[in-house]
């Protein structure tokens, strides 16, 4: 049976359509819509827009894709020394000879190690924790990556650890654990500043943010 989704009638009194999925559409195309809109950043609009661009551009847009989701799926790892997500394992940034293997980023998601990858400035490998220690949602130590990255550090070869951890309670708390476990290799360890983001007003800051660049302060070069 088709389920033909309405929108609801809300949309007459804030004057703003609330998206909803294609009203009159094939269960298969609204199937594609409906996958779409759960992706981090596209909502049902976009997904909609999508879809139909992906419907007139056939061969241009929707085939492409199509092939290279089935070959990013066919061939997606996850790397079993850094715990990184490619089609290879090991990963491209630790097969890479040109990385800098004397620095590890210790980072918690995947996505940190991508952010941080974009901004080119790391020319170390990564470790991926794969989380952060929360006594809320009952993650233990022995739920994170925290035992194989002893053992790359153990292996020796690395100068520099740099817990480059959230700088939330949680991150921070993660990042003193590891900290505490690492001391008693001969490595530097390291974490990323905090203070005034690129661009920050000192007016808009919370004051956690401003003390903590209060106390990071360093003299004017
Ligand atoms: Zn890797």
């Amino acid at each position: 049976m088709k389920t033909i989704r309405m929108a609801p009638s809300n949309t007459l009194a804030g004057g703003r359509a609330t998206p909803y999925l294609f009203a009159m559409a094939s269960p298969e195309i609204e199937a594609l819509t409906g996958a779409l809109a759960k992706l981090p950043g596209l909502g049902p609009r976009s997904a909609r827009r999508a879809v139909l661009h992906l419907l007139k551009k056939r061969e241009t847009a929707l085939e492409p894709l199509l092939a290279a989701l089935a070959d990013v799926s066919e061939h997606l790892e996850t790397c079993a020394t850094c715990g990184n997500v490619d089609t290879t394992n090991p990963c491209g940034i630790c097969a890479d000879p040109r990385r800098d293997a004397r620095g590890l980023c210790v980072v918690e998601e995947v996505a940190d190690l991508w952010a941080l990858e974009r901004s080119r400035l790391f020319p170390g490998r990564f470790h991926v924790l794969g989380g952060r220690l929360s006594a809320l949602e009952g993650v233990r130590p022995e739920d994170l990556a925290i035992d194989t990255l002893l053992a790359r550090v153990a292996a020796g070869g690395i100068d520099e650890v740099v817990l480059a951890l959230n700088a939330t309670l949680e991150g921070q708390t993660t990042a003193h654990y590891v900290a505490e476990r690492i001391e008693r290799y001969p490595v530097r360890i390291a974490q990323l500043a905090h203070g005034l983001p690129v661009g920050g007003e000192l007016d808009y800051l919370d004051e956690g943010t401003l003390a903590q660049a209060l106390r990071a302060r360093r003299p004017v070069a």
